[in-house]
Formats: structure tokens, sequence, C-alpha cells
């Protein structure tokens, strides 16, 4: 490949590809607990039915409805009291006609009883009971299978496991669930004029700040960050941070040493260690110089330096990737506003142009471009709460819709 990008692929060519590049999936089995968040990979089937036995709704006597369809307070049917149901501790004995059982919530119906009266509705004398009132056969009882059978399906393959799932599968037996995985990826921030805090700052030197930035958004996207590393612009140091990466992670992130410089080294180093390119350069800004690789499973995102290319260009086409492997369908968050001003896009490139959405007030949020858009200043994303996507030649005039995409940290 020359050393200069030849012909920049659109917005929606890159995006094709990256899409169809990150399609696989994996799955791992993982304990209940661990699944919270994460999205199933299979339909659950009810290894048993639910309730697994006929038990009590309510604290009361387990009876024969013919015993106690006629009571009232005024003829009350009395009957004797031969054992207990406790939640935990069956009554082994029969119910015969005449006879009742005390029973706790959740505690086994014994067999010939079919009706609970509860507590409120009987008087206890010392070995028998009075019951004051019932008012249809099967009242308070908790029928096996009534919710599900064995066999039926409760969970949807790619749903998302909350507390409650968790509850379920755990009430059914399953202590663990297959899960798509939580992607891996290996971040690698170059530049050999990058400096760590609390390192001191020489004038010449930059702080980084995208390694930071970018474990977090990482994080956010549901990846799990299995390292991070900082290299100069040295070839060979690169090319064995990207051999250690490409054994850990499915997905590579490097920040800067994409471009066109003598001392731009992904793209190098990536073809040394075998990765094949895909697109290297996309008529957008920020992010020109956008590098997309891969070798086999593992895919590389060179994602330009400048911390503003840097996290649009993860937002636009990384965390795309990390959710779809994590399980969940491609959604971008987005609101539909007019625009406060008018914009136009004066350049030959697409732009992922910072705004912000005014959502209070008018039931149409009104949407504010920021005057300041330059790559290397990070408060044009955090001034803002999300960005509209212009084409080549957009000109939007003040009050036109538009389609804003949320930053996923922000709430509206
Ligand atoms: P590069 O993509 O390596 O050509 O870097 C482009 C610009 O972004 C240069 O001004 C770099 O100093 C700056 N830059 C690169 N990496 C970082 C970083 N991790 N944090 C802050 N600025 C960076
Ligand atoms: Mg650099």
């Amino acid at each position: 490949m020359a050393n200069q990008p030849k012909k920049l692929l659109s917005v929606a060519e890159a995006e094709a590809i990256v899409r169809k590049s990150g399609a696989g999936r994996k799955i791992e089995a993982v304990p209940l607990l661990e699944a919270l968040g994460r999205v199933i990979a299979e339909d659950v089937v009810a290894p048993e039915p639910s309730p697994r036995f006929t038990n009590s709704a309510m604290d009361g006597f387990a009876v024969r409805w013919e015993d106690v369809q006629y009571a009232e307070a005024a003829r009350p049917a009395v009957l004797t009291i031969i054992g207990e149901s406790q939640a935990g501790a069956p009554f082994d004995g029969i119910i015969e006609t005449g006879k009742a059982a005390r029973i706790n919530t959740g505690g086994m119906l014994p067999e010939g009883a079919d009706t609970v009266v509860p507590i409120e509705d009987v008087e206890i004398q010392s070995n028998s009971v009075r019951i004051l009132a019932a008012k249809k056969r099967e009242q308070n009882v908790r029928f096996g299978g009534e919710e599900f059978e064995k066999g039926e399906s409760v969970l949807k393959k790619a749903s998302v496991m909350g507390p409650a799932h968790l509850g379920l599968l755990s009430s059914l037996g399953i202590s663990s669930i297959n899960v798509y995985i939580r992607p891996r990826v290996a971040l690698v921030v170059t530049g050999a004029e990058l400096i760590s805090f609390p390192d001191p700052v020489k004038p010449w030197q930059i702080r980084d700040s995208n390694r930071v930035m970018l474990s977090a958004l990482v994080m956010q996207a549901g990846g799990f960050v299995v390292f991070s590393e900082r290299v100069g612009d040295d070839l060979e140091e690169t090319c064995k941070v990207l051999q250690s990466a490409v054994e850990k992670a499915e997905i590579i992130v490097f920040s800067g040493g994409v471009s066109v410089g003598p001392h731009d080294l992904v793209k190098p180093a990536a073809q040394k260690l075998g990765f094949k390119t895909l697109f290297w350069g996309v008529s957008q800004r920020p992010g020109r110089p956008l590098f997309f690789a891969r070798r086999e499973d593992a895919l590389l995102f060179g994602l330009p330096g400048n911390p503003v290319s840097a996290i649009m260009c993860f937002l636009y086409y990384v965390q795309p990737t990390i959710r779809h492997q994590f399980g969940l369908a491609e959604t971008r968050r987005s609101v539909t506003g007019k625009m406060a001003e008018s914009v136009r896009n004066p350049i030959r490139r697409s732009q992922f142009f910072r705004v912000f959405v005014d959502g209070a007030g008018g039931d149409v949020p009104l949407v504010y471009p920021l005057a300041r858009q330059a790559s290397h200043m990070l408060t044009s994303v955090t001034d803002a709460n999300g960005f509209i996507f212009l084409d080549i030649d957009a000109r939007l005039s003040e009050g036109d819709e538009v389609e804003v995409n949320l930053f996923p940290w922000v709430e509206l």
C-alpha cells in the first residue's frame, strides 16, 4: 500500500466493512451473577415445572372443599386438626372428610386437600378449627405447573439478563448460562511525545488523554480491557506489543501512528505481522486516516491520535463492533431535534459534527452546533451531548429536523 491513502472510502462503505468483519460472536458459560447485564446466547427451556409442586399461597388450613363450602360465621364448619404442612416440612398424612392441617405459605398441599382457608377466616380451638368462611374451591392454592410446564421456553435467546432473570434461572436449578463473551480489547497508545500523569511534562510533550478515555469507552461499550500499553514511535516495539495484543484480544485498538508521517508505524507493524488491511482512509472529519485490518479473528482499529478523532472513530466504528460481539442489537441512541441555527458542510468530507441538544422546554429539542470542532479540542465533546452526521454538501437551515446521535454517557 502506498504511504498515502489514494481513494478515501465513504463513511457508509467503511461502516459496512467494519460491520461485516466484526459479525462473528463467541459464547461462554458463566455463573449466574457474572451473567448480570449480559446477553444470553440460547433459549432457556424449563427443566422442571413452576411451581414444582402444588402448595399454599396463604398461611391457614388445608381442607376439603366439600367440608367447608357452606361455612359462615353463624354456621361454622368444625374440622379436626391432624397435622401441619410447613414450608420445607410437608405433612405426610391424608386429609380426609372432617379433617384439616395447618399450612404455611409455600407449604406442600397435603393429599386429600384441595382448598386453603386463610388464618383470618378461622377460629382455632385446642385441636379443632372453626371455619367461618370459604369463597371457592381451590382458593389460595398454587398448582404445580400453573406458571409453566417442564419443556416450555422461559427466556428467549438475545435477552439481557437482569436480576429477575437470574432469579428465575436460579429457581429452575440452573447455575450457569451461555452468554456472548465480553469482547477482550487490547489498547495501545502510540506517540513518542506522550507523557502519563504523574510524570513531569516537558514543554514539547503532550499529556496522554487517550489511554484512559479509550479504556472507559471500551468498558462502557461492554468490552473488557485485557491490557493497555503505551509505546513510542518505534517499529520493533510496536510489532512486539501488537503480537501480544493479537494473542490476548478479539479487538485491538491503537491510538495514533496511522497517518502519513515517517513515524506512523501502526500500519507497517500490522503488515509485518500478517494483518490484512481492510481500509485505510475514510472521507470523514475528524478521523480521516482511520485504519482497519484483521488477522484471522482479531480485528485491529488504528484510530488517529488526536483525541477527538480517536473518540469519534471509536464511537462510530469500534463501539458497534463491541456491542455486537457482546450480543446486543445494533442501535444507535438518537433523538430528533430542530436546528437552532443553520449549519453547512464546506469540506469535501463527511463530518461528525458535535452539537448540544437542549431538551428542556419545548417538545422538540433544539440542536445547537458547537462553534469549536477542532480534533485536538476535547471540550468539543464534553460541551456537546451528541453529534450530527453532515454528509458532503450538507446544508441545514434553522428549524430543519435533524437526527442527533447521543453520546453513550448522556441522559436526556
Ligand atoms: P498521530 O495520530 O499519532 O499523528 O497524532 C495526532 C495528534 O494527536 C498529535 O498532535 C499527537 O500528539 C496527538 N496525540 C496522539 N496520541 C495522543 C494521546 N494519547 N493523547 C493526547 N494526544 C495524542
Ligand atoms: Mg503519533
